[in-house]
Protein backbone atom coordinates (compact mmCIF):
# COMPACT_ATOMS: atom_id res chain seq x y z
CA UNK A 1 0.00 0.00 0.00
CA UNK A 2 1.35 3.26 -0.80
CA UNK A 3 0.56 6.63 1.72
CA UNK A 4 0.25 8.87 -1.17
CA UNK A 5 -2.56 6.68 -3.11
CA UNK A 6 -5.21 9.40 -5.13
CA UNK A 7 -3.65 12.12 -2.59
CA UNK A 8 -2.19 14.75 -5.32
CA UNK A 9 -0.81 17.38 -3.23
CA UNK A 10 -1.68 16.25 0.85
CA UNK A 11 -1.64 18.89 3.50
CA UNK A 12 -0.34 16.35 6.10
CA UNK A 13 2.01 14.02 5.42
CA UNK A 14 3.44 11.65 7.49
CA UNK A 15 6.49 9.21 6.69
CA UNK A 16 8.13 6.20 8.44
CA UNK A 17 6.91 7.38 11.84
CA UNK A 18 7.40 5.21 15.01
CA UNK A 19 6.72 5.49 18.89
CA UNK A 20 7.93 3.29 21.31
CA UNK A 21 6.64 3.43 24.84
CA UNK A 22 10.17 1.95 26.36
CA UNK A 23 10.18 -1.31 24.63
CA UNK A 24 6.27 -1.40 23.13
CA UNK A 25 6.77 -0.46 19.52
CA UNK A 26 3.28 0.99 19.50
CA UNK A 27 3.45 2.72 15.76
CA UNK A 28 5.42 1.35 12.99
CA UNK A 29 6.38 2.85 9.86
CA UNK A 30 3.60 4.39 9.42
CA UNK A 31 3.07 6.45 6.17
CA UNK A 32 -0.02 8.93 5.72
CA UNK A 33 -1.29 11.21 3.67
CA UNK A 34 -4.21 13.51 3.42
CA UNK A 35 -5.68 16.05 1.17
CA UNK A 36 -6.57 19.15 2.02
CA UNK A 37 -10.30 19.55 3.37
CA UNK A 38 -10.23 16.17 3.83
CA UNK A 39 -12.29 14.12 6.65
CA UNK A 40 -10.03 11.30 7.99
CA UNK A 41 -10.93 8.78 10.47
CA UNK A 42 -8.53 6.54 12.37
CA UNK A 43 -10.23 3.19 12.80
CA UNK A 44 -9.22 0.40 15.10
CA UNK A 45 -9.48 -1.89 18.23
CA UNK A 46 -8.18 -0.44 21.26
CA UNK A 47 -5.11 -0.59 21.88
CA UNK A 48 -4.27 -0.65 18.23
CA UNK A 49 -2.01 3.67 18.31
CA UNK A 50 -5.09 5.62 17.17
CA UNK A 51 -4.73 8.54 19.52
CA UNK A 52 -1.03 7.88 19.39
CA UNK A 53 -0.83 8.81 15.93
CA UNK A 54 -2.92 11.93 16.54
CA UNK A 55 -0.61 12.84 19.69
CA UNK A 56 2.43 12.19 17.75
CA UNK A 57 1.24 14.74 14.52
CA UNK A 58 0.10 17.49 17.19
CA UNK A 59 3.00 16.83 18.52
CA UNK A 60 1.68 16.03 22.32
CA UNK A 61 3.92 12.58 22.61
CA UNK A 62 6.56 13.24 20.00
CA UNK A 63 7.35 10.27 17.65
CA UNK A 64 10.53 8.65 18.11
CA UNK A 65 11.55 8.36 14.26
CA UNK A 66 10.28 9.68 11.08
CA UNK A 67 8.85 12.95 9.75
CA UNK A 68 5.39 15.36 9.96
CA UNK A 69 5.13 17.74 7.37
CA UNK A 70 1.71 19.90 7.89
CA UNK A 71 0.74 22.85 5.15
CA UNK A 72 3.72 21.94 3.37
CA UNK A 73 6.26 22.73 6.54
CA UNK A 74 8.36 20.07 8.08
CA UNK A 75 6.87 20.50 11.60
CA UNK A 76 8.78 16.93 13.09
CA UNK A 77 10.45 18.52 15.85
CA UNK A 78 8.35 21.26 16.46
CA UNK A 79 6.29 22.02 19.37
CA UNK A 80 2.70 21.75 19.00
CA UNK A 81 2.24 25.65 19.08
CA UNK A 82 3.79 25.88 15.85
CA UNK A 83 2.05 22.82 14.00
CA UNK A 84 -1.59 24.85 13.18
CA UNK A 85 -3.83 22.68 14.52
CA UNK A 86 -7.09 22.70 17.02
CA UNK A 87 -7.76 19.78 19.08
CA UNK A 88 -10.88 18.30 20.50
CA UNK A 89 -10.95 15.82 23.43
CA UNK A 90 -13.38 12.71 24.37
CA UNK A 91 -13.41 15.02 27.78
CA UNK A 92 -14.15 18.19 26.63
CA UNK A 93 -11.09 19.75 28.40
CA UNK A 94 -13.15 22.72 29.20
CA UNK A 95 -11.78 25.26 31.62
CA UNK A 96 -14.22 25.17 34.21
CA UNK A 97 -13.87 28.48 36.13
CA UNK A 98 -14.01 30.35 32.59
CA UNK A 99 -17.57 31.13 31.08
CA UNK A 100 -18.17 29.56 27.61
CA UNK A 101 -16.94 32.52 25.94
CA UNK A 102 -13.57 32.77 27.67
CA UNK A 103 -13.14 28.96 26.76
CA UNK A 104 -13.78 29.79 22.89
CA UNK A 105 -11.57 32.94 23.01
CA UNK A 106 -8.82 31.27 24.89
CA UNK A 107 -6.34 31.02 22.37
CA UNK A 108 -7.35 34.42 20.75
CA UNK A 109 -6.14 36.10 24.61
CA UNK A 110 -3.14 34.13 23.89
CA UNK A 111 -2.15 35.22 20.72
CA UNK A 112 -3.00 39.08 21.79
CA UNK A 113 -5.53 39.17 19.19
CA UNK A 114 -7.74 43.31 20.62
CA UNK A 115 -10.69 42.56 22.39
CA UNK A 116 -13.56 43.63 20.04
CA UNK A 117 -12.19 41.38 17.48
CA UNK A 118 -12.06 38.80 19.96
CA UNK A 119 -15.70 39.01 21.16
CA UNK A 120 -16.88 39.54 17.60
CA UNK A 121 -14.93 35.98 16.53
CA UNK A 122 -16.37 33.95 19.78
CA UNK A 123 -19.72 35.09 18.53
CA UNK A 124 -19.35 33.89 15.47
CA UNK A 125 -17.90 30.54 16.61
CA UNK A 126 -21.09 30.11 19.60
CA UNK A 127 -23.43 30.75 16.58
CA UNK A 128 -21.69 28.30 13.90
CA UNK A 129 -22.22 25.65 16.68
CA UNK A 130 -25.93 26.28 17.52
CA UNK A 131 -24.78 27.70 20.87
CA UNK A 132 -25.20 31.85 20.39
CA UNK A 133 -26.82 32.52 23.87
CA UNK A 134 -24.57 30.53 26.25
CA UNK A 135 -21.65 32.85 25.85
CA UNK A 136 -22.10 33.84 29.62
CA UNK A 137 -22.58 30.36 31.74
CA UNK A 138 -20.47 28.30 32.93
CA UNK A 139 -18.90 24.57 31.14
CA UNK A 140 -20.81 22.88 34.64
CA UNK A 141 -24.25 24.48 33.08
CA UNK A 142 -24.50 22.63 29.94
CA UNK A 143 -25.25 19.10 28.94
CA UNK A 144 -22.32 17.38 27.35
CA UNK A 145 -23.07 17.74 23.64
CA UNK A 146 -23.17 21.51 24.46
CA UNK A 147 -19.74 21.23 26.04
CA UNK A 148 -18.53 19.27 23.73
CA UNK A 149 -19.87 22.04 20.70
CA UNK A 150 -18.21 24.65 23.16
CA UNK A 151 -14.75 22.22 22.51
CA UNK A 152 -15.15 22.47 19.04
CA UNK A 153 -15.62 26.02 18.65
CA UNK A 154 -12.57 26.35 21.30
CA UNK A 155 -10.57 24.60 18.58
CA UNK A 156 -11.96 26.18 15.42
CA UNK A 157 -10.85 30.05 17.17
CA UNK A 158 -7.67 30.97 15.54
CA UNK A 159 -8.87 29.06 12.25
CA UNK A 160 -6.64 26.44 12.47
CA UNK A 161 -5.70 24.40 8.96
CA UNK A 162 -6.09 21.13 11.07
CA UNK A 163 -8.54 19.78 13.53
CA UNK A 164 -7.83 17.20 15.88
CA UNK A 165 -10.62 15.34 17.15
CA UNK A 166 -9.74 12.62 19.56
CA UNK A 167 -12.91 10.04 19.98
CA UNK A 168 -15.00 13.57 20.55
CA UNK A 169 -18.31 11.92 20.77
CA UNK A 170 -18.09 8.70 22.61
CA UNK A 171 -18.82 10.24 26.32
CA UNK A 172 -21.59 11.33 24.89
CA UNK A 173 -24.95 9.39 24.66
CA UNK A 174 -26.62 7.50 21.65
CA UNK A 175 -29.31 10.24 20.12
CA UNK A 176 -26.63 13.21 20.97
CA UNK A 177 -23.81 11.11 18.86
CA UNK A 178 -25.77 11.02 16.17
CA UNK A 179 -27.00 14.66 16.05
CA UNK A 180 -23.08 15.76 16.83
CA UNK A 181 -21.86 13.57 14.19
CA UNK A 182 -23.95 14.78 11.65
CA UNK A 183 -23.53 18.42 12.38
CA UNK A 184 -19.79 18.21 13.30
CA UNK A 185 -19.52 16.80 9.45
CA UNK A 186 -21.60 19.89 8.22
CA UNK A 187 -19.13 21.91 10.00
CA UNK A 188 -16.33 20.44 8.63
CA UNK A 189 -17.68 20.76 5.09
CA UNK A 190 -18.79 24.47 5.44
CA UNK A 191 -15.71 25.64 6.66
CA UNK A 192 -13.06 22.93 4.33
CA UNK A 193 -10.69 22.45 7.25
CA UNK A 194 -8.74 19.26 6.84
CA UNK A 195 -9.79 16.81 9.89
CA UNK A 196 -8.60 13.84 11.74
CA UNK A 197 -10.95 12.25 14.02
CA UNK A 198 -10.15 9.52 16.32
CA UNK A 199 -13.06 6.45 16.62
CA UNK A 200 -13.30 3.09 17.58
CA UNK A 201 -16.82 3.17 16.25
CA UNK A 202 -17.07 1.86 12.76
CA UNK A 203 -20.76 3.45 11.97
CA UNK A 204 -18.98 6.82 13.41
CA UNK A 205 -16.41 6.21 10.34
CA UNK A 206 -18.90 5.14 7.58
CA UNK A 207 -20.87 7.70 8.07
CA UNK A 208 -18.81 10.93 8.92
CA UNK A 209 -14.90 10.44 6.49
CA UNK A 210 -14.32 10.86 3.32
CA UNK A 211 -11.14 8.14 3.69
CA UNK A 212 -11.20 5.80 6.97
CA UNK A 213 -7.76 4.55 7.70
CA UNK A 214 -8.30 1.53 9.60
CA UNK A 215 -4.96 0.48 11.91
CA UNK A 216 -4.24 -2.63 14.15
CA UNK A 217 -1.44 -3.19 15.91
CA UNK A 218 0.27 -0.62 15.39
CA UNK A 219 0.26 -0.42 11.39
CA UNK A 220 -2.06 1.18 9.00
CA UNK A 221 -3.81 -1.89 7.71
CA UNK A 222 -5.81 -0.08 4.68
CA UNK A 223 -6.62 2.97 3.97
CA UNK A 224 -9.90 3.61 1.43
CA UNK A 225 -13.37 5.48 1.58
CA UNK A 226 -15.74 4.16 3.27
CA UNK A 227 -17.23 2.08 0.10
CA UNK A 228 -13.70 0.52 -0.59
CA UNK A 229 -13.03 -0.20 3.34
CA UNK A 230 -16.52 -1.61 3.30
CA UNK A 231 -16.92 -3.26 0.10
CA UNK A 232 -13.42 -4.20 -0.84
CA UNK A 233 -11.17 -5.08 2.24
CA UNK A 234 -7.91 -6.01 2.07
CA UNK A 235 -7.39 -8.25 4.59
CA UNK A 236 -9.55 -10.62 7.15
CA UNK A 237 -8.67 -8.13 9.84
CA UNK A 238 -10.51 -5.35 8.30
CA UNK A 239 -13.02 -7.49 6.97
CA UNK A 240 -13.72 -8.82 10.28
CA UNK A 241 -13.66 -5.51 12.14
CA UNK A 242 -15.74 -3.39 9.85
CA UNK A 243 -19.14 -4.92 9.06
CA UNK A 244 -20.11 -8.08 10.05
CA UNK A 245 -18.76 -11.21 7.85
CA UNK A 246 -18.75 -14.77 7.75
CA UNK A 247 -15.63 -16.61 7.12
CA UNK A 248 -15.37 -20.41 5.76
CA UNK A 249 -12.61 -22.18 5.75
CA UNK A 250 -12.31 -23.56 2.03
CA UNK A 251 -10.23 -24.75 -0.89
CA UNK A 252 -9.51 -23.47 -4.47
CA UNK A 253 -10.75 -25.79 -6.88
CA UNK A 254 -9.62 -23.81 -9.98
CA UNK A 255 -9.74 -20.18 -11.32
CA UNK A 256 -12.36 -18.84 -9.95
CA UNK A 257 -13.84 -21.97 -7.82
CA UNK A 258 -13.35 -22.54 -4.01
CA UNK A 259 -14.83 -25.88 -2.09
CA UNK A 260 -15.80 -25.43 1.33
CA UNK A 261 -16.88 -29.50 2.37
CA UNK A 262 -19.30 -30.21 -0.46
CA UNK A 263 -20.13 -27.02 -1.54
CA UNK A 264 -18.85 -25.20 -4.54
CA UNK A 265 -18.45 -21.62 -5.29
CA UNK A 266 -17.73 -19.09 -8.29
CA UNK A 267 -16.04 -16.51 -7.18
CA UNK A 268 -15.73 -13.19 -9.25
CA UNK A 269 -12.55 -12.06 -7.35
CA UNK A 270 -10.05 -15.13 -6.35
CA UNK A 271 -7.08 -13.15 -5.52
CA UNK A 272 -4.94 -15.81 -7.35
CA UNK A 273 -4.38 -18.68 -5.38
CA UNK A 274 -3.23 -21.62 -7.24
CA UNK A 275 -6.01 -24.84 -7.35
CA UNK A 276 -5.62 -26.79 -3.78
CA UNK A 277 -4.61 -24.19 -1.64
CA UNK A 278 -6.46 -23.47 1.12
CA UNK A 279 -8.37 -20.17 1.58
CA UNK A 280 -11.01 -18.31 3.71
CA UNK A 281 -14.69 -17.45 1.88
CA UNK A 282 -15.97 -14.44 3.30
CA UNK A 283 -19.17 -12.76 2.65
CA UNK A 284 -21.32 -10.17 3.85
CA UNK A 285 -24.75 -10.69 5.61
CA UNK A 286 -26.40 -8.45 3.52
CA UNK A 287 -25.78 -10.49 0.05
CA UNK A 288 -27.00 -13.73 0.69
CA UNK A 289 -30.35 -13.62 -1.82
CA UNK A 290 -33.36 -15.53 -0.94
CA UNK A 291 -35.82 -13.78 -3.32
CA UNK A 292 -37.00 -14.39 -6.33
CA UNK A 293 -34.09 -17.45 -7.28
CA UNK A 294 -33.69 -18.98 -10.50
CA UNK A 295 -32.87 -22.29 -11.01
CA UNK A 296 -29.83 -21.70 -12.59
CA UNK A 297 -28.96 -18.81 -10.41
CA UNK A 298 -24.89 -19.20 -9.62
CA UNK A 299 -24.11 -20.53 -6.12
CA UNK A 300 -27.49 -21.40 -5.45
CA UNK A 301 -27.86 -23.79 -2.52
CA UNK A 302 -30.69 -25.36 -0.50
CA UNK A 303 -30.45 -23.79 3.24
CA UNK A 304 -31.88 -24.65 6.59
CA UNK A 305 -32.54 -21.71 8.67
CA UNK A 306 -31.66 -22.24 11.93
CA UNK A 307 -31.75 -19.13 14.75
CA UNK A 308 -33.46 -15.99 13.31
CA UNK A 309 -33.13 -12.65 15.64
CA UNK A 310 -35.36 -9.92 15.06
CA UNK A 311 -33.74 -6.26 14.96
CA UNK A 312 -35.80 -4.04 14.21
CA UNK A 313 -35.99 -3.03 10.05
CA UNK A 314 -33.94 -6.57 9.59
CA UNK A 315 -33.38 -10.18 10.72
CA UNK A 316 -30.07 -11.70 11.40
CA UNK A 317 -30.67 -15.55 10.35
CA UNK A 318 -28.00 -18.63 10.61
CA UNK A 319 -28.02 -20.46 7.42
CA UNK A 320 -27.19 -24.38 7.49
CA UNK A 321 -27.08 -25.29 3.77
CA UNK A 322 -28.24 -28.97 3.46
CA UNK A 323 -25.78 -31.41 2.47
CA UNK A 324 -22.54 -29.86 3.86
CA UNK A 325 -22.28 -30.54 8.28
CA UNK A 326 -21.07 -27.75 10.29
CA UNK A 327 -21.52 -25.01 7.60
CA UNK A 328 -23.06 -22.04 8.91
CA UNK A 329 -23.88 -18.98 7.60
CA UNK A 330 -24.89 -15.40 8.93
CA UNK A 331 -27.32 -13.41 6.51
CA UNK A 332 -29.44 -10.46 7.11
CA UNK A 333 -32.91 -10.02 5.52
CA UNK A 334 -35.17 -7.18 5.76
CA UNK A 335 -37.99 -7.14 7.53
CA UNK A 336 -40.58 -7.00 4.01
CA UNK A 337 -38.50 -10.09 2.82
CA UNK A 338 -39.35 -12.05 6.07
CA UNK A 339 -42.89 -10.69 6.08
CA UNK A 340 -43.20 -11.24 2.39
CA UNK A 341 -41.58 -14.73 1.84
CA UNK A 342 -42.92 -15.70 5.64
CA UNK A 343 -39.11 -16.46 6.16
CA UNK A 344 -39.12 -19.01 9.44
CA UNK A 345 -36.92 -20.94 11.94
CA UNK A 346 -36.42 -24.13 10.69
CA UNK A 347 -37.46 -23.97 6.93
CA UNK A 348 -35.37 -25.36 4.11
CA UNK A 349 -34.81 -22.43 1.10
CA UNK A 350 -33.32 -21.63 -1.98
CA UNK A 351 -30.47 -19.35 -1.10
CA UNK A 352 -27.78 -17.69 -3.27
CA UNK A 353 -24.90 -16.12 -3.11
CA UNK A 354 -23.56 -13.49 -6.15
CA UNK A 355 -20.08 -14.27 -7.25
CA UNK A 356 -19.19 -10.85 -7.18
CA UNK A 357 -20.42 -10.31 -3.41
CA UNK A 358 -17.61 -12.97 -2.20
CA UNK A 359 -14.19 -12.04 -1.25
CA UNK A 360 -11.26 -14.18 -0.98
CA UNK A 361 -8.33 -14.68 1.76
CA UNK A 362 -5.43 -16.58 2.46
CA UNK A 363 -6.25 -19.34 4.87
CA UNK A 364 -4.55 -20.18 7.97
CA UNK A 365 -1.23 -21.66 7.65
CA UNK A 366 -0.90 -25.14 8.01
P1 LIG B 1 -8.12 3.46 22.61
O1 LIG B 1 -9.27 3.45 21.64
O2 LIG B 1 -8.28 2.45 23.70
O3 LIG B 1 -7.77 4.82 23.10
P2 LIG B 1 -5.88 3.60 20.79
O4 LIG B 1 -5.91 2.89 19.50
O5 LIG B 1 -6.09 5.07 20.76
O6 LIG B 1 -6.87 2.89 21.78
P3 LIG B 1 -3.36 4.25 21.97
O7 LIG B 1 -3.89 5.06 23.12
O8 LIG B 1 -2.79 4.98 20.83
O9 LIG B 1 -4.49 3.26 21.45
O10 LIG B 1 -2.29 3.22 22.55
C1 LIG B 1 -1.56 2.35 21.72
C2 LIG B 1 -0.73 1.44 22.57
O11 LIG B 1 0.29 2.17 23.22
C3 LIG B 1 -1.53 0.75 23.67
O12 LIG B 1 -1.08 -0.58 23.78
C4 LIG B 1 -1.21 1.55 24.89
O13 LIG B 1 -1.27 0.74 26.05
C5 LIG B 1 0.20 2.02 24.63
N1 LIG B 1 0.45 3.33 25.25
C6 LIG B 1 -0.18 4.48 24.97
N2 LIG B 1 0.29 5.50 25.71
C7 LIG B 1 1.27 4.98 26.50
C8 LIG B 1 2.15 5.50 27.49
N3 LIG B 1 2.14 6.80 27.79
N4 LIG B 1 3.01 4.65 28.06
C9 LIG B 1 3.04 3.34 27.74
N5 LIG B 1 2.24 2.78 26.81
C10 LIG B 1 1.36 3.57 26.20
Amino acid sequence: MTASEGVANPFLSVRKLNKLFGAFHALKDIDLDVARGEFVCFLGPSGCGKTTLLRAIAGLDPQNSGQITIGGRDVSNAPPSERDFGIVFQSYALFPNLTVAKNVGYGLVNRGRPRAEIAARVAELLALVGLPEQGEKFPGQLSGGQQQRVALARALATSPGLLLLDEPLSALDAKVRVRLRDQIRALQQQLGVTTIMVTHDQEEALAMADRIVVMNHGVIEQIGSPAEIYGAPKTPFVADFVGHMTFLDAVVAGPGRVRVGALEFLVAGDAGHPAGSSVRLAMRPETVRTRSIRDDEPNRFEARIGELAFLGSFCRATLEPTGSAGCRITAEFSANAIRDLAIAEGQVRAVSFPPESLRVFAGFPS
